[in-house]
Parts: structure tokens; C-alpha cells; sequence
């Protein structure tokens, strides 16, 4: 499905097998631009299905009806390669502070490090297309971070993600 409210920008780094989602996985991206966060993933050939600026703005890389690669290696409730059965999005953010990392909305600190405060204006987006997958996708029910489906590897989106904002879509704590 296309998103309306979303810029369409489709992408070669995806195969062509369609799914059924039944989870949401959030990401943050390491970096700090829309620009930045395209050119990383076109150089790793990989994807997601939405792209979401630190303004709000969102743009729509791979229709949430086909497989995108952006879970890698993961596991969600025993059931292996999370990419057959999820809709990825990367939420523009720098995650923790890095040397020379420039980001305008300032840093917290957290278990040690500082990580990137997240904007009101982009969880407020996230939280509109969090209801439009709802709307089209009913089985999708579930909305999990990177970490919590690849917790050896992966921290995103981190510690500072607020996740007692997202409304609609349940989230699985686990
Ligand atoms: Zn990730």
C-alpha cells in the first residue's frame, strides 16, 4: 500500500516477494539527514519501507505490501527473519553522540552516554502513519524496537525513544 501523506521515492534495494505484516519495527538511523540516511542505505543496499525526517516529513521507499530489508537477522515471538513479516521504519536520529555529531534538538544522558533528544513534530508523524498502517494492515498489531527483535546487535531506537507517546498501535514489551 501507498502512503498519500508520504513522499514516494521507490527503491531497487528490495526483492519482489509480497507479505502480510503483522509487526512494526523502529529504527533510528545514525544519522541526522533524510539525504545522509538514503545514501547509507542505497551504499548497504538495503531498505525500509518509510524514511521519517526529524520534521515530520516522510518519505516512502518500498509499498507496505513487499518485503523491505531492514531487520537483518531477528526473531519476533520464536519466528525468525522478522524482514517476511514486518514494515520498517527509520526514524532520522543520530542515536548517541558520536564525535562531531551535530543535532539541533540537544542530548540526553542515559546509562552512560548522551543520546539525541527525539522532536515532537516527528513522533506526531510517526504516530499518523502508525494509524494508517492500522488502517490498512488489521493484522499488523504488534510495534517493537530493532533492539527488542535483535538484542545482541542492535540498541535502536534507543533509550530515550518515547514510547509512551505512540497511541493506537499496541506495543509488545517484551
Ligand atoms: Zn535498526
Amino acid at each position: 500500500m501507498i502512503y498519500k501523506n508520504a513522499q514516494q521515492k521507490p527503491t531497487v534495494h528490495h526483492p519482489n516477494i509480497k507479505i502480510d505484516p503483522k509487526v512494526v519495527v523502529l529504527h533510528y538511523t545514525e544519522t541526522v539527514s533524510v539525504f545522509e540516511t538514503l545514501r547509507a542505505l542505497d551504499t548497504r543496499k538495503l531498505s525500509a519501507h518509510f524514511v521519517l525526517n526529524h520534521s515530520g516529513s516522510i518519505i516512502q521507499l518500498v509499498d507496505t505490501e513487499k518485503k523491505a530489508w531492514h531487520a537483518g537477522p531477528s526473531c519476533f515471538r520464536n519466528r525468525k527473519n522478522v524482514n517476511d513479516f514486518s514494515i520498517g521504519i527509520e526514524l532520522v536520529n543520530p542515536g548517541f553522540y558520536k564525535k562531531k555529531s551535530f543535532w539541533r534538538y540537544g542530548w540526553s544522558v542515559r546509562a552512560g552516554r548522551e543520546w539525541a533528544n527525539w522532536p515532537s513534530q516527528q513522533i506526531k508523524s510517526l504516530n499518523e502513519l502508525l494509524s494508517w498502517i492500522r488502517s490498512q494492515h488489521p493484522n499488523c498489531k504488534s510495534i517493537v524496537g530493532h533492539d527488542m527483535i535483535a538484542p545482541a546487535r542492535k540498541v535502536d531506537p534507543g533509550p530515550l525513544f518515547p514510547w509512551s507517546k505512540l497511541n493506537d498501535i499496541r506495543f509488545s514489551n517484551y
